[in-house]
């Protein structure tokens, strides 16, 4: 054996550092504001944080049940029939996973065969190909480009296009990252019918379901509660943008009781459970009254507001972010050909760090000009970030 030769599987070859990492790690060497990897600088609701210290400090550290606390379970549930009017029996259709991620990897796992076809959109989230990958399952991209007034959308004969005999399934993040699109009814309605033409299932990544802004085009619409799509959809969500806790990963998967067991029999050899005491705490979390929900919201669209404002005056050609964490931004006008050249510049020019999506397409020249920052930052930081941006000459990338 050449122990020279990299040990790593061949599927995973192609996947090197998260560029969450990479830039992170980058922010920290360079001392620049980290405007890059999406997490909040302010601690989540007293409540939760007061609930899961209790739990802690009470015993609760223990191996919780495999598929999550009842409380949690029941929580889930209820918060899914308040906002999204959707029915899930939290004994056979809930299962509490390790954040949304583990959740999206356990499904694809445990439903796609090698072989077999995962209809996404790109620019996707970076952990999608990899647990394709892993399941030696394919990707099908489809595209989503910004339109005449910047509103990322595609093209539905290509959408057609990515579904054939082999597709098995389709994910689908809405509100999306990292554009910012809020996928309307239309748009959902497309993919609803597609995935009853072709008989696919539907796994949804809605971590950012509380984060549609009131000027968007769209509410959230849930694609569970479209006609037809309950019974071949899996849904997932987690605490941790809702709840300001990134590192907890907390997450949950709910659906028809088929898919939920799926998922289960793959996420029980992953990591069995997780966050014993951190359970209780997000169950409490969930059944905040609506003035959280709609606090944080309001919160993060004047932050939304104020980042666009101060990219925009540093040059930058900001594309409408309608919901997330996240605002992208065409860096043509400031004689920008590539982001990943722009943004591994970035700190040193202008003491900012953002992140390039070219790195989240397989088509990486329909991504090559445009990068993503994060705007869940207090407004002091997002102040400083676009001072640095405006004093630092953006233009030289
Ligand atoms: N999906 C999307 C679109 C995300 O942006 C993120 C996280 N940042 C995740 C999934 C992962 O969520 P979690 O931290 O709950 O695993
Ligand atoms: N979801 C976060 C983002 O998009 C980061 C998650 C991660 O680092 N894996 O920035």
């Amino acid at each position: 054996m050449d122990i020279e030769a990299d040990p790593l599987v061949r599927r995973m070859r192609p996947f090197g550092t998260t560029i969450f990492a990479e830039m992170s790690a980058l922010a920290v060497r360079t001392g620049a504001v980290n405007l890059g990897q999406g997490f909040p600088d302010t601690d989540g609701p007293p409540e939760m944080l007061a609930s899961a210290a209790e739990a802690l400090m009470s015993g609760q550290n223990q191996y919780p049940p495999g598929p999550g606390i009842p409380a949690l379970r029941a929580a889930v549930a209820a918060h899914q029939r308040r906002f999204w009017g959707l029915d899930y029996d939290p004994e056979r259709e809930v299962l509490i996973t390790a954040g949304a991620t583990e959740a999206i990897a356990a499904a694809i796992l445990g439903l796609a065969e090698p072989g077999d076809e995962v209809v996404c959109f790109e620019p996707y989230y970076d952990s999608y190909a990899a647990s394709i990958a892993l399941a030696g399952a394919v990707r099908r991209p489809v595209t989503l480009r910004p339109s005449a007034g910047g509103r990322y959308v595609f093209d539905p004969a290509e959408l057609r296009a990515a579904f054939g005999p082999r597709t098995r399934l389709v994910l689908l993040n809405s509100p999306h990252n990292p554009t910012g699109k809020v996928f309307d009814r239309a748009e959902l309605t497309m993919i609803a019918e597609l995935c009853q033409e072709y008989d696919a299932y539907a796994v949804t990544d809605e971590v950012y379901e509380h984060l549609v802004f009131t000027d968007a085009s769209s509410g959230h619409l849930p694609l569970a509660g479209l006609p037809g799509m309950r019974g071949r959809t899996l849904r997932i969500s987690s605490a941790g943008k809702t709840f300001s806790c990134t590192g907890w990963k907390i997450g949950w998967a709910s659906g028809p009781a088929a898919l939920v067991t799926a998922t289960m029999r793959v996420k029980q050899f992953l990591t069995y459970v997780n966050g014993a005491p951190l359970q209780p705490a997000v169950a409490v979390a969930l059944g905040l009254p609506d003035d959280y929900y709609t606090g944080f919201r309001d919160g993060l669209q004047a932050r939304r507001d104020q980042l666009t404002a101060g990219l925009a005056d540093a040059g930058f050609d900001v594309l409408p972010s309608e919901g997330t964490y996240f605002v992208t931004a065409d860096i043509t006008g400031l004689g920008g050909r590539d982001g990943v050249e722009f943004c591994r510049t970035l700190p040193q020019r202008c003491g900012v760090v953002a992140v390039p999506t070219q790195v989240f397409y397989d088509d990486a020249g329909a991504g090559r000009r445009l990068v993503r920052f994060a705007f869940c930052k207090r407004p002091e930081v997002l102040a400083d970030a676009v001072a640095r941006l405006r004093a630092g000459g953006t233009h030289r990338g």
